[in-house]
């Protein structure tokens, strides 16, 4: 039978990570872009795709199915971030380049914490979103959300995770970078939604 062939459609380490993890015991091959070589070993630069939807889901769709049109894999594809409620959402689908360069995790947090401050207060509600988007070789599609709630402090603790981990605290006092992997994926926003994916594919007999 021919090996299942996933691309993981984000170049962020910490997703491909929280993915693979996930993933782990299915019978799928999953590479990331970063490795897409192994597979299409005559695969040239692929640009990003322009993310302008405005919610994670359709931001989501548009990475999976651009990356499925470039190289005719089936692709997954992560959008997600954090919604502070002080803020009227914002970070929102914002949440990678809130400080204007894209993936610079300390400007971002920095901006974060400055703007919560300009509420006056060092404790506010926040969640994390996460959308999943799955697009098969011949273009079906099946998507997965996740959410995970908690709050954003000044103080930043622990060095797991990614990005906003460090200042994301759970109601049992820990920040998300203080987990585990394997607690993150347990309580997380991606870990939800990737579990809902994990089942709709065995549940569909797709792997
Ligand atoms: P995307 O790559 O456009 O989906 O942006 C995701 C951004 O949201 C990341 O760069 C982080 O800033 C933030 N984010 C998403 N998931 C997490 C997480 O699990 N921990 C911390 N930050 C996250």
């Amino acid at each position: 039978m021919d090996e299942k062939i996933i691309l993981i459609a984000t170049s962020n380490a910490g997703k491909v990570r929280e993915m693979e993890r996930a993933f782990e015991e299915l019978p799928v091959r999953l590479v990331p872009l970063s490795r897409i070589r192994e597979v299409l070993p005559n695969a040239g630069e692929i640009e990003e795709p322009i993310e302008d939807g405005a919610t994670f889901l359709e931001n989501a769709r548009i990475k999976a199915h651009y990356y499925r049109e470039k190289t005719g894999l089936a692709a997954l594809a992560d959008d997600s971030g954090l919604s502070v409620e002080v803020l009227d959402g914002a970070p929102g689908v914002y949440s990678a380049r809130y400080a204007g360069v894209h993936g610079d995790d300390e400007a971002n947090n920095a901006k974060l914490i400055a703007d919560i401050r300009v509420h006056g207060t060092e404790n506010a509600a926040a969640a994390y979103h996460c959308a999943l988007v799955l697009v098969f070789e011949d273009g079906r599609e099946l998507g997965a959300e996740g959410t995970c709630t908690g709050f954003i402090r000044p103080e930043a603790r622990g060095t797991g995770g990614f990005g906003y981990d460090p200042h994301f605290y759970r109601a049992d006092g820990r920040t998300m970078a203080e987990l585990s992997r394997a607690e993150k994926h347990e309580i997380s926003h991606r870990g939800a939604a990737l579990d809902m994916m994990k089942k709709m594919l065995m549940e569909r007999g797709v792997v």
